[in-house]
């Protein structure tokens, strides 16, 4: 009988899975049937936009934790498909940092170009997984949204791929609930605009502070205040900013800090990161991790040891995203098709604590770069996903970390060469800083924008060369674009 596959998530991981399948497919191979259910009502993940907060029109937890205004923070040639480039999605090059709304038509172009769709169950909520050392089965049940029903059905593997950046990690600190402005964790952050001529206190010293801070700058926030607990960012910050220690409590407006200092503030974001939650798990197949790069408890990053039909895609903090997931993906498939054998389970947890051993000697974020580019690499060589220059494109992150020192507020500007196609990417038409509008028309310019939409590959021989693309400058205030791939809503 054919093997059945739960994908949970239609986001970069779990996407990356039903397109390692279809790969294989294509090649002949006969391949298991797949059903990927997925909560929103699209496909995309974290990058799909939502004004929602707190709980969606159908009581479950809003996944969304992006905002608007939101551009990669990393080149996007250090996350480009092997399978899939940029310049194939676009039909040219395009510049290095895109806003999300074009990473996200990226993302969701490779799966429609593959007629991947089918095999996603839009507003379906997986609400338990239960396995049976009877059956040797996995029942998944889940809430079928828009019918408001519960159903259930057996499979013999389970692919995780919820994501862990949706489940606010939220300490609190004294006097916060009689603070008089707003109080607000990162998840639910939306819009900068909102903040526009306020002292703003964030709390957190990772990328969440980092974005948010510099992009409430962007669009006229009067201060801003970080407040770290292990170590201050360091960067050469515009008078505008400013690091301070540990938050200890607040008093009315004024924010108090360990070291004995006190800045006054009207709201305070915390940025302080997330959990990974799993409330559809039972206890025995839960993975208990903060974020890091080798959470324990999997094999080769994916495999669940105590029960290795369970997948988890994605679980690790991340310099690489898309190409990893893929990575992982890519094995996963291997190992169901049966391509790839398991070793037994006291193996398995000695090359995964090897792992854990080898990511806790690592000190500073170029050895964590090449930490997780030698994880990259060990699933790469076992499977056919396509090779790329993975060294290389750690050596781009490296680059990316001495550009933002060299000036936080305009890394964005610049470009790096594509590991794919070996193009170096255009300078994108609007420094960041002025960039106000983080539509895809307005990033690609308008013409290009509607084929796009339309899922059209375009000729690159007739699109419009580098340096030649309009400046459409755009005006100081956002002005709002309807998505070309439809938003979920
Ligand atoms: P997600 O994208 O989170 O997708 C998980 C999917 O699972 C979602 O569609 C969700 O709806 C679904 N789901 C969850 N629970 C259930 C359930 N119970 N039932 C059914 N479906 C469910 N990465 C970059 O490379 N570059 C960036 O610039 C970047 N910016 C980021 C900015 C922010 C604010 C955040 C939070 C993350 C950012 N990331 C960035 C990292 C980002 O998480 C990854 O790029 C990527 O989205 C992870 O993919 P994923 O599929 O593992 O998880
Ligand atoms: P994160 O990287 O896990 O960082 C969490 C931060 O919270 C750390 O600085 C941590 O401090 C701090 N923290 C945790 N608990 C705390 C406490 N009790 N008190 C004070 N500080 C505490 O989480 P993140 O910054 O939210 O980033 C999550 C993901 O989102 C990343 O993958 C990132 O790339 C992505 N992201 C991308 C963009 C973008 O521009 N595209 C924007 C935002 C986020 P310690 O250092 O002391 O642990
Ligand atoms: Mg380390």
């Amino acid at each position: 009988m054919t093997q059945r596959i739960a994908v949970l998530g239609a986001g970069p991981s779990g996407l990356a899975q039903l397109r390692a399948f279809d790969a294989a497919r294509r090649a002949g191979a006969e391949v298991p049937e797949i059903v990927c259910f997925e909560k929103q009502s699209d496909l995309g993940g974290m990058w799909n936009y939502t004004w929602r907060t707190g709980l969606d029109q159908h009581g479950e937890p809003v996944h969304a934790s992006m905002y608007r205004y939101l551009w990669s923070n990393g080149p996007k040639e250090c996350l480009e498909f092997a399978d899939y480039s940029f310049e194939e999605h676009f039909g040219r090059p395009i510049a290095s940092y895109p806003p999300r709304p074009v990473l996200r038509d990226y993302i969701m172009g490779r799966i429609e170009r593959s007629g991947l769709r089918d095999q996603i169950r839009f507003n379906t909520a997986v609400h338990s997984v239960e396995y049976s050392e009877d059956t040797g089965k996995f029942t998944v049940t889940v809430r079928e949204l828009e019918e408001d029903r519960m159903v259930s059905e057996e499979f013999d593997w389970v692919v995780v791929g919820t994501g862990h950046f949706s489940t606010p990690n939220a300490p609190a600190f004294e006097g916060l609930s009689q603070f008089p402005g707003r109080v607000l964790h990162a998840h639910d952050f939306r819009d900068a605009c909102e903040f526009t001529g306020k002292d703003l206190l964030l709390v957190g010293s990772s990328y969440s502070a980092e974005d948010i801070g510099t992009q409430c700058h962007k669009y006229g926030a009067k201060s801003v205040t970080f407040s770290y607990r292990s170590a201050p960012m360091g960067y050469d910050w515009p008078e505008a900013f400013s690091e301070r220690p540990l938050l200890l409590r607040v008093e009315g407006n004024t924010a108090h800090f360990v070291d004995g200092s006190s800045q006054e503030v009207d709201a305070i974001i915390l940025c302080t990161g997330y959990q990974h939650h799993f409330p559809f798990l039972p206890d025995e197949l839960t993975l208990r991790t903060g974020n890091r790069l080798y959470p324990q408890g999997l094999y080769k990053g994916v495999f669940w040891i105590d029960n290795p039909k369970l997948i988890y895609l994605g679980m690790q903090d991340q310099y690489y995203t898309f190409n990893m997931f893929d990575a992982q993906a890519w094995f996963a498939r291997d190992v169901i098709l049966g391509r790839i054998p398991l070793p037994d389970a006291e193996v398995m947890r000695a090359d995964s604590a090897e792992w854990f051993a080898r990511e806790n000697a690592t000190t500073g974020a170029d050895e964590d770069i090449d930490f997780q580019a030698a994880y990259v690499r060990d699933l790469v060589d076992r499977t056919d996903y396509p090779e790329f220059a993975i060294e290389g494109v750690a050596e781009m992150f490296k680059e990316w970390l001495r550009d933002k020192q060299a000036g936080i507020l305009d890394y964005r500007n610049r470009s790096y060469r594509s590991a794919i196609t070996g193009t170096l990417a255009p300078p994108h038409h609007t420094p960041w800083m002025e960039a106000m509008d983080d539509s895809l028309e307005a990033f690609l310019g308008q013409g290009e924008a509607q084929d796009a939409a339309r899922g059209k590959p375009r000729n690159a021989a007739v699109a419009a060369p580098p340096g030649v693309i309009p400046n459409l400058r755009p005006e100081r205030a956002p002005v709002p674009v309807p998505e070309l791939l439809r938003e979920s809503a």
